[in-house]
């Protein structure tokens, strides 16, 4: 069984992470599912982006077994395998220490929005997780990251809020394709800068009204959007 489509667009997508500078060292990842086949590809640890290659792409089933390619594949893969069963809806995850992002995670804040460029792509405040137990970092970790998420998106819809802050790490970003992942995790870098800018300017700043966040998220996303060519 082939697994060439995923692997080419997984591949392609970890090249843009660099491209975008959302990445340092090799801290990050991208993944993309096959949801008909429960499985996904995603990049093998801890290898750099310079010699990175599409045959390096690992692919692993929905179990946690991989099903092609000989390197190991990234820690963060337990993380990926969570969201991809509780989110059914998603194709592609990204996960970066980006480096604003990571502020907002560090501070165990959540990303206000407070504007349009956020609004455009996020229904609200992009949340962060409660911080991992004692006992969830010392047994299956990076599982257990993905529990935290799933836990936080208890009454948050993931398609409209499509990036989370893990506590103390960083942020978790998806999209239906891995271009568009990609383009979403670039955007929480930009307002998680402007967001911090903003209130280093006006510590009391409050976040944009209900009207113009509907009025920016809905006329990108769903059965009402009408923005752009699609
Ligand atoms: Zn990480």
């Amino acid at each position: 069984m082939s697994y060439r489509d995923i692997k080419a667009e997984c591949y392609q997508a970890n090249l843009l992470l660099p491209e975008f500078k959302l990445i340092d060292l090799t801290f990050g990842n991208v993944s993309v599912a096959d949801h008909d086949r429960a499985v996904f590809a995603i990049k093998p640890s801890g290898v750099d982006y310079t010699t990175l290659t599409e045959s390096d792409i690992v692919v692993v089933d929905f179990d946690g077994q991989t099903v092609d390619g000989s390197l190991r594949p990234s820690s963060d893969t337990p993380t990926h395998r969570r969201l991809f069963q509780a989110f059914t809806g998603i194709r592609s995850i990204v996960h970066t220490h980006s480096r604003n992002a990571v502020a907002f995670a560090q501070a165990g804040m959540g990303i206000p929005c407070l504007g349009t460029t956020h609004a455009d792509y996020f229904y609200g405040e992009v949340p962060v997780t409660r911080p991992l137990t004692p006992e969830e970092i010392v047994s299956a970790y990076e599982w257990e990251t993905g529990n935290v998420i799933v836990e936080r998106f208890q009454r948050i819809d993931p398609m409209e809020i499509c990036a989370v802050l893990v506590w103390n790490h960083g942020p978790f970003v998806w999209g239906p394709n891995a271009t568009k992942a990609v383009e979403n995790a670039f955007a929480l870098e930009i307002v998680a800068e402007m967001a911090l800018k903003t209130a280093q300017l006006n510590p009391s700043v409050q976040p944009i009204s209900k009207d113009l966040l509907d009025k920016h998220f809905l006329r990108k996303h769903g059965s009402r959007a009408y923005y752009g060519q699609g």
